[in-house]
């Protein structure tokens, strides 16, 4: 705990790190925050925390924070501090060369799930508005850009379906490809909380994770699924289903478009999907999948709680449509304790999906090739708009190696760091002719920008973050900015810099904006989160206190539609030069790529990612616990230490990429899902032999 001496006030604000969204109370002493205090009115934590939101804020004052804008003519060159003007001035002469001489597709920015609502939609509008292109996408692009592809495509709305205070209801939690103890815990405790009261488990995961722990859990099912078939897995839980006659007719009658339906049963039928078919290819024991399809489809209630471990694959997409399909089959949709849950990673991932990130989607999911829609942007931004979508992140990189993309805004994203395939984004990266970053640190990305403005903490500013269940939470600022200014206001400074005016006096008439735009977020107003604490969305007229339970009549596309989930297999298969399948993950005291957490105290619980082994695999290689190791894929190589375990199958191994030397995404491969380009960063077929100390 950071002490400082006794608060003298305090201001309530919310977590910035998970998407379960937090609400804390700042207690401070003059500018100073002396501790955040969990806060009990708080409708997403109650009252709770972990230790990244309680103890995990000291890099907001850290001594790497930048504080002045620095420029530079070209990434071989010293950083040359200067002022707010001269930087932004800077930017938007190199912006506008850049369009001058390739024309107005040639630039593109990324918006930052970690900043606020208000923030990315400026961000975006900047770009469509006053770049005059779509090239804009999101951090969520390499996260749960699926799970807004395959939500949409079967029940109609990007988001899922549940509180998480619906878990009190819930009588069997179907987890698949999530880690809440470590990513999300906080609802990880609620979760507990109703296993303990006697509710069902299953765990859809390669890996035995700690929820499958929990003392007193009675009859947990493991399936200790192969990384990569998932769909496979899925399809043969729903097909055990519908030949045993477990769905829920009345709803699927009722509820469920029937041509789509009557067709995803002809496939789901088929022998080829069946749990004992499946089983080669899965690895799981066929009566283990029997036995939890009946579990869940006979639970009063069933819910399903998943996170990256589904989205970050080749068939992401196709792996949420399948979670959704099994919900509608079984009827759980539409009230408390069911429903189809993505545990959301970052702060505001639900939030900057919302905004309008995505090159296709202007705010609120409205398709840039609704002209309705964009007339109505186009009238009150006051600029033609395109209706064709721009380029997505990994098609940016490819653009610009190609030569034809030749200018980057990043807000708040290490791309250098985060993304997959290191050796390419870094290519990349160096053959643009400008990178602006604008971030609190000199993040690796950085090394290849001519353009760094200073963002701001989550302390440092006003607005809102949306957390995994739709709840829009208010920020509220307890410091002044360090370098000062707030996000927002740096990206109204770049706007008015490059021509395009945007004028804004606070975040809450972004908002507003937002609001007059947006028809699920149209009864959103700052005076409504200060009078109702908080809102999940939609909240308009039909819904003026917005919806905690979605789908409860009826879907935003009328029915609920099954969609048809062919698994195809990856192209990451273990083979004799890659025998071992990789997979990645999150521990409880960092936060990805640890930017802020390796900059407080949680540091000393975690100082370098490990590679976890099973013991059959690290006997083969003559490996002992501690041992240095060297792993290699298609991609790249990279050394860990490492840490032998029973947890792991045999055949797959596991690290974490929370420090920049681990080099996780060195080894990482530029495959995508075949729907969003969400990268597989889940599996990566790699050979691991011990070497000497590096
Ligand atoms: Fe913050 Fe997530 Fe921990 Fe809550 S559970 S304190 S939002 S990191």
């Amino acid at each position: 705990v950071i002490e400082m001496g006794q608060p003298e006030h305090s201001i309530v604000t919310t977590c910035a790190y998970c998407g379960v969204g937090c609400s804390f109370k700042a207690e401070m002493k003059g500018d100073q925050v002396v501790r955040m205090v969990p806060y009990k009115g708080g409708e997403a934590n109650q009252g709770h925390s972990c230790v990244k939101g309680r103890f995990a804020f000291g890099y907001a004052t850290h001594k790497d924070r930048i504080k002045t804008p620095m420029i530079r003519d070209n990434i071989d060159e010293q950083w040359r501090e200067v002022s707010w003007e001269d930087a932004i001035g800077f930017a938007a002469k190199r912006l506008k060369e850049v369009q001058a001489k390739y024309g107005r597709e040639s630039v593109g920015g990324i918006t930052s799930s970690r900043c606020t609502n208000e923030e990315t939609y400026l961000v975006q509008k900047l770009i469509r508005a006053a770049f005059g292109n779509n090239n804009t996408d999101t951090c969520a692009r390499v996260c749960h850009s699926p799970t807004g592809y395959g939500l949409k495509t079967t029940l109609g709305e990007s988001a899922g379906t549940q509180t998480f205070d619906s878990i009190r209801h819930t009588d069997t939690m179907l987890v698949i490809g999530a880690n809440p103890t470590d990513a999300h815990p906080v609802f990880a405790s609620m979760m507990r909380r109703r296993l303990r009261e006697g509710a069902q488990l299953i765990v859809a995961d390669p890996r035995k994770i700690d929820l499958l722990k929990t003392p007193h859990l009675k009859d947990a099912i493991h399936l200790p699924l192969r990384p990569g078939t998932n769909v496979a897995l899925v399809n043969s839980l729903a097909h055990t289903i519908m030949s045993e006659g477990l769905e829920d007719k009345a709803f699927i009658a009722s509820r469920c478009d029937d041509k789509a339906f009557l067709k995803w049963q002809a496939f789901i039928r088929e022998e080829r999907n069946s749990p004992e078919a499946m089983q080669s290819i899965t690895g799981v024991d066929a009566g283990d999948v029997r036995r939890a399809a009946r579990v869940y489809a006979n639970a009063g209630n069933g819910a399903i709680f998943y996170g990256l471990g589904v989205t970050e694959h080749s068939q992401g997409s196709t792996m949420v449509m399948g979670i959704a399909n099994l919900a509608l089959a079984t009827g759980n949709i539409g009230r408390e304790g069911v429903g189809v849950n993505p545990l959301r990673g970052q702060n505001n991932v639900q939030g900057s999906c919302d905004m309008g990130s995505f090159p296709h989607e202007l705010p609120g999911y409205q398709h840039v090739a609704d002209d309705e829609a964009r007339g109505r942007f186009e009238a009150a931004w006051g600029v033609k708009l395109d209706d064709e979508p721009g380029l997505r992140i990994p098609n940016m990189f490819d653009a610009a190696l190609a030569g034809s993309f030749k200018a980057l805004y990043v807000q708040g994203e290490d791309i250098a760091q985060s993304d997959p395939n290191t050796q390419h984004v870094e290519a990349a990266l160096k053959a643009l002719d400008c990178v602006i970053v604008q971030d609190i640190f000199l993040n690796e990305t950085a090394k290849f920008a001519h353009v760094l403005l200073p963002g701001s903490t989550f302390l440092e500013k006003n607005g809102t973050f949306t957390n995994a269940e739709r709840r829009i939470n208010r920020v509220r600022k307890v410091m002044p900015p360090l370098a000062g200014k707030e996000d927002w206001e740096v990206t109204v400074a770049l706007s008015n810099a490059l021509g395009y005016e945007m004028n804004y006096s606070h975040p809450s008439e972004i908002m507003d904006e937002i609001a007059s735009l947006t028809p699920s977020f149209s009864g959103v107003s700052y005076d409504r989160l200060e009078e109702l604490g908080s809102i999940q969305w939609p909240c308009n007229e039909q819904h003026p206190e917005g919806m905690p339970i979605m789908h409860v009549e009826d879907f935003p596309i009328g029915k609920g539609n099954l969609a048809i989930t062919e698994y195809v297999a990856t192209d990451e298969r273990a083979t004799r030069r890659f025998p071992l399948l990789l997979t990645t993950g999150r521990i409880l005291s960092q936060y990805n790529v640890g930017a802020q957490t390796r900059r407080t105290e949680n540091q000393t619980w975690h100082d370098e990612d490990v590679l976890e082994i099973h013991p059959h695999d690290a006997e083969e290689r003559g490996v002992n616990q501690g041992d240095w190791l060297g792993i290699s894929s298609r991609a790249g190589q990279t050394v860990l230490r490492a840490v032998i375990s029973q947890r792991m199958q045999p055949g797959v191994v596991y690290t974490t990429f929370h420090h920049p030397g681990s080099g996780a995404n060195v080894i990482t491969t530029d495959s995508s899902d075949w729907a969003t380009n969400c990268p597989e960063y889940k599996v990566t077929a790699v050979q691991v032999e011990k070497v000497t100390q590096p």
